[in-house]
């Protein structure tokens, strides 16, 4: 894809989401601002509630804001029609969650192709490149397994698997180790290191330290806010 490499991938302008509780106004996203350039991997901390996932929702597209812009790409998708989003969302973004969200009675392969038949690939090319993503998360010799006989390790790697196979410019990932223990954290953050030298940019969220500092850059918010972004040496997992 022939691209500007300093031109922001992600940017956000003061971005605004309220919700309506009643008689109260949740600002679950107040006035943010910020800049993404292609290539960074990027942590995204806060307490709960302080709209960490009101924020990734709105980055992948996922959901609207009340206010703001919003350019992904060079491209404005704040106004974008439900449908419009869709498919930025199919083209240009992988998810990854805390939950693996993997279709149980799917294999491993099964998952991974799921996202091309919604993106209308050929039917021949779905396996040969399904194969290609788990390659990449190795786990091409699992191809076959259900989600039950993997681990949670492994399950999440099916979905990172997943969440590359229509080769997205951008990998949003909300809390994707919050499941997993210290070991395998590492593993999949390690995974992240080795996909974002690669090439692709990363935005994950974590309530995690230990997590975050294999992130190049910090995004700390609270109350809605964006507080802090601080830039760090990445710690380089084994
Ligand atoms: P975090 O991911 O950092 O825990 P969220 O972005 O989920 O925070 O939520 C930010 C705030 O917005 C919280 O106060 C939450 O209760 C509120 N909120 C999030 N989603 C909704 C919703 N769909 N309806 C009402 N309030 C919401
Ligand atoms: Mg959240």
């Amino acid at each position: 894809m022939a691209s500007d490499t300093a031109k922001p991938l992600i940017a956000v302008d003061r971005l605004t989401r309220h919700y309506r509780m009643g008689p109260q106004i949740v600002h679950a996203l107040d006035d943010v601002s910020v800049t993404v350039n292609r290539g960074e991997f990027v942590a995204v901390m806060g307490p709960s509630g302080s709209g960490k996932s009101t924020f990734m929702n709105l980055l992948g597209c996922l959901d609207r804001p009340d206010s703001g812009h919003y350019r992904l790409d060079g491209q404005e998708v704040a106004g974008f029609s439900s449908d419009a989003l869709a498919a930025v969302r199919n083209r240009s973004i992988g998810f990854v969650f805390q939950s693996f969200n993997l279709l149980p009675r799917q294999s491993a392969l099964g998952n991974v192709m799921l996202p091309m038949v919604y993106a209308g690939v050929a039917s021949a090319r779905r396996v040969e490149r399904a194969l290609a993503a788990l390659d990449a998360v190795g786990l091409r010799e699992r191809a076959g397994h259900r989600p039950t006989q993997l681990s949670g390790g492994q399950q999440q790697r099916v979905a990172i698997a997943r969440a590359l196979v229509n080769d997205p410019l951008l990998l949003l990932a909300d809390e994707p180790t919050g499941a997993l223990d210290t070991a395998t954290s590492l593993e999949i953050i390690g995974l992240f290191q080795r996909l974002n030298r690669r090439g692709i940019t990363i935005v994950l969220v974590t309530h995690e330290p230990e997590v975050a500092r294999f992130a190049g850059r910090v995004l700390h918010f609270r109350d809605g806010r964006l507080i802090d972004d601080l830039r760090q040496d990445a710690e380089v997992a084994a």
